[in-house]
């Protein structure tokens, strides 16, 4: 048998668009294995629905050509903790939506935002989620995940800190059907500081007594281009921001993360990102 060397363990990959029916062909033009894919427009309340024949040539082809595993995000209107009633019943009906389609494609996750406070106070607000996460996952048995993003701290945003994801996952005594997905910009912005090598330490050591390594199902990989702790959602080509390329090196040969899905939301160095050179980066990096 080949001996296995350690890039072979290596998943990385980015967010490409054309939903079902052009996203595969944009995965491999970037040179991409692990893919994330958005289902219908995601600044919109219409329901994505692709064709059966469509989705089982996407299934056949992520297959055939060994891709995946494929995480979709979810639509960017959903906010789980909204105060406006019918926002909020548009909110889970959309995110229980996106989930069951998800499973029909095979998806390993759906990762989304929770969403934002408001004027309610946030342990009111992080109770309002779990309320909202039990009507989207009731009755659910598909294979495919819920991923909580870990978010910038912009406004009043539910998710900045890995205490209101445990305090989330906790209230929903534990749901075998929950992840999390860590995006190092977000970390970045939040006052993670992954960019060092004991601010990384101390970040992953938080991680693990909040939430657990087993949760994490995903990690998105944007270099920021704001300072530590600026709560603002600002992804950079990697290296090119404020976490670096040292940062990234020590991320990506960390034991803890190496293996887990690594998914670029990158700008890209010509505007058309997640792009093949920032992939290379993440490689070199890697290695
Ligand atoms: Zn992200
Ligand atoms: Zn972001």
């Amino acid at each position: 048998m080949p001996k296995t060397t350690i890039d072979d363990r290596l998943l990385l990959g980015g967010h490409v668009n054309g939903g079902v029916k052009g996203s595969v062909s944009k995965a491999e033009e970037i040179g991409a294995q692990v893919m994330q894919i958005f289902l219908g427009s995601p600044q919109s309340w219409a329901d994505a629905a692709p064709l059966d024949k469509d989705v089982d040539l996407f299934v056949a082809q992520v297959a055939d050509k060994k891709l995946g595993p494929v995480f979709v995000h979810g639509n960017y209107l959903v906010n789980l903790a909204s105060n406006d009633k019918t926002n909020l019943e548009k909110s889970i009906y959309k995110l229980r939506h996106t989930l069951f389609l998800a499973h029909r494609i095979r998806a390993q996750a759906v990762i989304f935002h929770p969403g934002a406070a408001g004027q309610t106070p946030k342990p009111d607000a992080l109770k309002k989620v779990v309320a909202s996460l039990k009507e989207v996952l009731k009755g659910y048995k598909g294979n495919c995940k819920l991923a909580l993003e870990v978010c910038a701290g912009a406004g009043t945003t539910i998710g900045d800190r890995f205490s209101d994801l445990s305090t989330i996952i906790d209230a929903m005594k534990g749901d075998e059907r929950l992840a999390v997905c860590l995006d190092t910009c977000h970390l970045f912005a939040a006052g993670y500081d992954v960019s060092s090598a004991s601010g990384l330490k101390a970040t992953l050591a938080e991680f693990e007594a909040e939430v657990g390594f087993d949760r994490l199902i995903a990690i998105h990989a944007n270099d920021s281009k704001t300072p530590l702790g600026a709560k603002k959602d600002r992804h950079e080509n990697i290296g090119k921001g404020c976490i670096g390329e040292d940062g990234f090196r020590r991320m990506l040969q960390h034991k803890a993360l190496r293996g887990v899905p690594w998914i670029l939301e990158v700008p890209g160095f010509s505007g058309n990102g997640p792009d093949r050179e920032n992939l290379d980066i993440l490689r070199l990096l890697a290695s």
